[in-house]
């Protein structure tokens, strides 16, 4: 009869689709006979085992979905090279407190001071614990909205940007968006609000100069701007970009300061210096 039984366990985790629990299974039953484990104890030992891989499982999927740029981990972001940033108030915003309260998360600042960084960071968080999220653009996200439109699938593409646990909006307020793109982003942010859903926004804009980020159209910035505020946590970055900082303390800008535009042009002609001539 064991034997049959036996059979069945191993079946049914099959069936199931408890792939890891079926491969623990022989393995955890030398183990529990070996070391005299409860009954209870092999049963949690294998759910334990099946749980983690279908949680790691889930975060590959959702991490693929994200579509981040890049990857950025909370670790790695050097507070003391930005002092404006209280370390305390990123750690409150790490326990993902607010995606249960639906708040959001608004990064200001000039390019390079690791807006897009922390925003990447506390997503991964989300996407750690299980959540779901997307990053977009806020160019592209008013593109793909108007094109959607176009395409007669804009519902589509309003479910996918207001159901998501956690939306990432970046770079708001770098190019002026035309009023129809204004309004989707409008409608967007304001769904989500009405949703309790948090937005982690990054912009290099002050709110006093939202009015030119929504087609000049002071009504709706501030219409948006009240329903993003409302539950939200700012942060306002201020210093210098974390980028040139590093190439400074690396010598590169010394460098090129010291080029004389005739150096200058003929360095642009090398392949290899564009990068530098960037800076
Ligand atoms: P922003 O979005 O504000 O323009 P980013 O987040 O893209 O800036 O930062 C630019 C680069 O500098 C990224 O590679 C980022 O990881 C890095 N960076 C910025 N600030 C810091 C910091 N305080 N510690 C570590 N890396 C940083
Ligand atoms: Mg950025």
């Amino acid at each position: 009869m064991s034997r049959v039984y036996e059979a069945k366990a191993a079946e049914g985790l099959e069936q199931l689709g408890m792939n890891t629990a079926r491969e623990l299974l022989d393995g955890a039953a030398q183990k529990a006979a070996a070391k005299n484990w409860s009954y209870s104890h092999f049963l949690g030992y294998l759910l334990d085992a099946e749980l983690k891989s279908k949680h790691q499982r889930r975060v590959e999927i959702n991490t693929r979905f994200a579509h981040f740029p890049y990857h950025k981990r909370l670790e790695d972001f050097d507070f003391s090279a930005q002092p404006s940033i209280d370390p305390k108030l990123v750690d409150e915003l790490a326990t993902l407190r607010f995606l249960s309260e639906g708040r959001n998360i608004v990064l200001l600042g000039p390019p390079g001071v690791g807006k897009t960084h922390l925003a990447i960071a506390l997503a991964s968080k989300a996407l750690q614990a299980g959540h779901r999220a997307y990053f977009i653009n806020a160019m592209d996200m008013a593109r793909k909205l108007a094109e959607a439109t176009e395409r007669n699938h804009l519902p589509r593409l309003i479910r996918t940007l207001t159901k998501m646990r956690l939306l990432l909006i970046d770079e708001v307020g770098y190019l002026e968006l035309s009023k129809p793109q204004a309004s989707l982003l409008f409608q967007v942010i304001s769904m989500r609000y009405e949703a309790g859903l948090p937005i982690i926004l990054t912009s290099n804009k002050a709110f006093g100069d939202w009015a030119s980020v929504f087609a000049s159209d002071p009504v709706m910035a501030s219409a948006a701007l009240d329903r993003l505020l409302h539950r939200s946590t700012i942060i306002n970055i201020r210093g210098d970009s974390y980028r040139l900082k590093e190439k400074r303390l690396a010598g590169i800008t010394t460098t090129i300061n010291n080029l004389t535009p005739a150096c200058l042009s003929a360095a642009s002609r090398q392949a290899g210096s564009r990068q530098a001539i960037n800076l």
